[in-house]
């Protein structure tokens, strides 16, 4: 497929209920079409402005790595929900698990009568999380989200050691609600008019290598300065930390910040807690992040990528930590939802079965050469950056390091209109990232990096 071909639709497809979608870009009207304007005018009149979408392209089905929309476009998906459809879309074993246990049963609710997926997804959480082992398992509770996910690790961490205070890094991204936006750099827009805030929150400088030059070393001793100062260690119940940050922008911190994080967490009695929500779940080519940088968390928050699609959260921690809270103090109706819970194992045993580690090293090396070639060809592209299947570039003015957020949003327009879907990222919008299924064939992969070549030429940069 060469960059901005628009094909004629098929025309036999019609009334045929197709079971599988072809993994190929295809577009056959304007983005959005027809259709999905006629959907998004119905919607102005019933949901919010404050409810945005990125791109209001109205999806009827998907399958792997392709979004079929309401008028027939056949859109790559390098955002996967954010990070959700880490297997890719309707992935059959998920919905082969999910459909079986929706027909055995769909709720109970775990903390009245309890049920065994529940307990297969705390293993399997258990098995794969750094620093675990038989004679000192880690012990998992179930939620919903990512955000609740945050929420229960800062509750487990306060009620472990007493301490009030939690300690967050700039450019983090940690949830919605009311704790989890005050924990987020970005006061604006997830905070903005929604106070008051959570209080006992730090905020403190992070590793960003591009921007900040520091070794991981410098960057740490500037972090825990920052800390003792404003909030004293001892007054400190956790220091939650993304191992890449991913609204941030995908910053990959420099070598040795988190271990000597983690060491000065461990000498003072501050739970180390790593939010893997968007990192997690054999994104990276491991299943948790933080295993790549060599620290063992206390406490590791899973979501996004974990049930295919499904909602659920885990949250995972030494069961010294985890067994402190008193009976009744976790928990919450929908938590760990059985066919959540059933998807989640369909999942675990595919990252084992379908060797999916292996495929987000295959999506670094094919994917990250390509963006390799659109830095070497476009100035304004300044960093290739991530791990695995998490992938980004920096966008800047050329020759400085100033971010170029217009340049970005030109070129993810540029790639909607062509099929490809895109987001930014970073606090200053000046990261494209790229979060396709690790089941990604290396065509489309390629195809991908051949609209971004076409954006860029276009845009001039
Ligand atoms: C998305 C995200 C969250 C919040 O998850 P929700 O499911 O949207 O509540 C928390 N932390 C990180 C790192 C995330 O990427």
């Amino acid at each position: 497929m060469t960059e901005g071909t628009i094909e004629a639709p098929v025309s036999s497809e019609a009334s045929q209920p197709e079971t599988t979608v072809p993994q190929a870009r295809r577009v056959v009207t304007a983005i959005p079409g027809p259709r999905s304007q006629a959907i998004h005018a119905r919607r102005q009149a019933v949901v919010p402005p404050g409810v945005h979408s990125v791109l209001p392209v109205y999806i009827e089905r998907a399958h792997d790595s392709i979004l079929v929309d309401v008028d027939g476009n056949h859109i790559i998906d390098v955002c996967g929900g954010i990070g959700v459809t880490t297997i890719g879309h309707t992935d059959d074993a998920v919905v082969a698990a999910a459909t079986a246990q929706l027909q055995k049963v769909t709720h109970t609710l775990f903390t009245m009568t309890p049920y065994e997926p529940y307990v297969a997804v705390a293993e399997h959480l258990a098995k794969n999380v750094p620093g675990s082992t038989e004679a000192a398992p880690y012990k998992t509770l179930l939620m919903n989200s990512g955000a609740e996910a945050v929420e229960n690790g800062v509750k487990i961490a306060r009620k472990f050691t007493g301490r009030p205070g939690v300690a967050v890094l700039e450019h983090a991204y940690h949830g919605r609600t009311m704790l989890t936006s005050s924990m987020n750099h970005k006061g604006a827009p997830y905070a903005l008019g929604y106070g008051p805030r959570a209080g006992d929150i730090y905020k403190a400088p992070n590793s960003y290598p591009l921007q900040d030059g520091l070794t991981g070393a410098e960057a740490a001793a500037r972090t825990i300065a920052y800390l003792e100062k404003s909030a004293g260690a001892e007054d400190l119940a956790c220091l939650v930390v993304e191992p890449i940050q991913g609204e941030g922008g995908f910053i990959v911190p420099a070598e040795g910040f988190l271990p000597a994080l983690a060491e000065w967490c461990r000498e003072n009695g501050i739970v180390f807690i790593a939010d893997e929500v968007q990192a997690g779940m054999a994104r990276t080519g491991t299943v948790f992040s933080i295993e790549q940088f060599g620290v063992q968390p206390d406490i590791v928050l899973s979501a996004k990528g974990i049930a295919g699609g499904l909602p659920l959260a885990g949250i995972t921690g030494r069961a010294e930590i985890m067994d402190k809270s008193q009976p009744g103090g976790l928990g919450g109706t929908f938590g760990g939802n059985p066919v959540s819970c059933a998807a989640a194992v369909a999942v675990f045993e595919q990252i084992e079965s379908q060797d999916l580690l292996a495929e987000a090293k295959r999506i670094e090396r094919v994917f990250g050469a390509g963006l390799e070639r659109l830095k070497a060809a476009h100035p304004a592209i300044a960093e290739v950056r991530g791990k695995g299947a998490m992938l980004a570039i920096e966008v800047v003015q050329p020759g400085t390091l100033t971010p170029n957020p217009e340049l970005v949003a030109q070129v993810i327009d540029f790639a909607a209109q062509q099929g490809v879907l895109l987001l930014s990222s970073g606090v200053h919008n000046q990261a494209i990232r790229f979060l396709p299924s690790l089941k990604m064939t290396d065509e489309l992969l390629e195809d991908v990096v051949s609209v971004l070549d076409a954006a860029f030429t276009a845009a001039g940069a």
